[in-house]
C-alpha cells in the first residue's frame, strides 16, 4: 500500500468518544491514537471541554484535539459513515455479538476503504447506553479477565488503535515471525537461570583479567559482544557448567604461565 493511500484510510478510521467524563483521558486517548497513526478525533458531549489535564496527558498529540470537532449526539457525529462499531466492556447482556478487536480492526479497513468508519467508545462510569449501541453495525468486546472486564478508556482506545495499524501495516504473524525468530529462538525448558548466567559472565570477566585478553582497554565493549553472544545461545544450565570448567582451567594455566615467568626472573 503506497503512503497517500495509507493516509487517506487513516483519515478514515474515526475514533468517538461520547460523554468522557475526565478531560485527562481524552487527551490519553488522543495520544494512544497518534502513536498508532490514526488523527481523526470525535468528542461527543464531553462532560467537560478539554482542558489542562487533556493537553497534559496528550503530551504532544494536541494536534488531535484542537481539531476534533464536538457533536451534540452520536447520530450525528457518525452521520457521515458507511460503518459504526461500538466498543463494549460487558460481553453479556449486548443484542450484538460482540468481535474480536483483530477480526473489527481488519473489516474496519475494508470498510475505510469507500467512506469514514466510526469506532465508538462510552463514557467511564456507564459505557454506551442501548440507543446509542442501536446506532452501531457490531459490538467489539476487547476480551478481558470475566471479572474485571472493564479498561480505562484511553488503554480500550490504544487497544483498538494497535490492532488497526497492525491490520494497515499487514502484520500477519507470519509477516512478523521472520528473521527476529530465528535470531532469537524462545528459551528451551532447561535454560540457564538468570542467576546462572549472570554468575558465568562474573567469571568470565574475571578470567578475561586473568589472561590478559584486554591488553589496557576497557573491558566494556568486549563484554557486551560476549553477553550478547551468549544470551543468543540459550544457553541450559549444563552449557554454563561446561564455560565455568572451561574458564576456571584458562584461569589455572595463566596462573602456571605466571609462575613459571616470574621463577624465570628469579632464576
Ligand atoms: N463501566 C463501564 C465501562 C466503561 S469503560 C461499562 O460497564 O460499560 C469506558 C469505555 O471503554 C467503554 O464504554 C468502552 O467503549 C471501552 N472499553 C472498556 N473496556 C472494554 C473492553 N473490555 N472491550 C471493549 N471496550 C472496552
Amino acid at each position: 500500500m503506497d503512503a497517500s493511500s495509507r493516509t487517506a484510510l487513516e483519515h478514515n478510521l474515526r475514533i468517538v468518544l461520547v460523554g468522557t467524563q475526565h478531560p485527562g483521558n481524552i487527551g490519553s486517548a488522543a495520544r494512544a491514537m497518534k502513536t498508532m497513526g490514526l488523527s481523526s478525533l470525535v468528542l461527543v458531549a464531553p462532560e467537560k471541554a478539554p482542558d489542562r489535564d487533556t493537553h497534559a496527558m496528550a503530551a504532544g498529540a494536541d494536534d488531535l484535539i484542537e481539531a476534533a470537532p464536538v457533536f451534540a449526539s452520536l447520530a450525528e457525529a457518525v452521520a457521515d459513515c458507511r460503518w459504526g462499531l461500538g466498543c463494549t466492556a460487558r460481553n453479556r447482556r449486548i443484542q450484538l455479538e460482540p468481535l474480536h478487536p483483530r477480526v473489527a480492526a481488519g473489516r474496519a479497513l475494508v470498510a475505510a476503504a469507500s467512506g469514514p468508519v466510526a469506532l465508538v467508545f462510552g463514557r467511564e462510569r456507564s459505557g454506551l447506553d442501548n440507543a446509542e449501541m442501536a446506532l452501531c453495525h457490531a459490538a467489539i468486546h476487547i476480551p478481558s479477565n470475566p471479572d474485571f472486564s472493564s479498561l480505562n478508556l484511553a488503554a480500550a482506545v490504544q487497544v483498538l488503535s494497535y490492532e488497526l495499524r497492525c491490520a494497515l501495516l499487514g502484520d500477519t504473524p507470519e509477516a512478523i515471525v521472520g528473521d527476529s525468530d530465528a535470531r532469537t529462538p524462545p528459551p528451551s525448558n532447561d535454560a540457564a537461570t538468570h542467576t546462572q548466567l549472570e554468575g558465568l559472565f562474573e567469571h568470565l570477566a574475571v578470567t578475561l583479567e586473568a589472561i590478559d585478553f584486554h591488553k589496557g582497554r576497557t573491558p566494556d565493549s568486549a563484554m557486551r559482544k560476549l553477553r550478547r553472544l551468549y544470551l543468543r545461545a540459550n544457553l541450559d544450565a549444563a552449557e554454563v557448567r561446561l564455560l565455568h570448567g572451561i574458564l576456571a582451567d584458562s584461569e589455572r594455566m595463566a596462573r602456571l604461565a605466571g609462575q613459571v615467568a616470574n621463577s624465570g626472573e628469579i632464576l
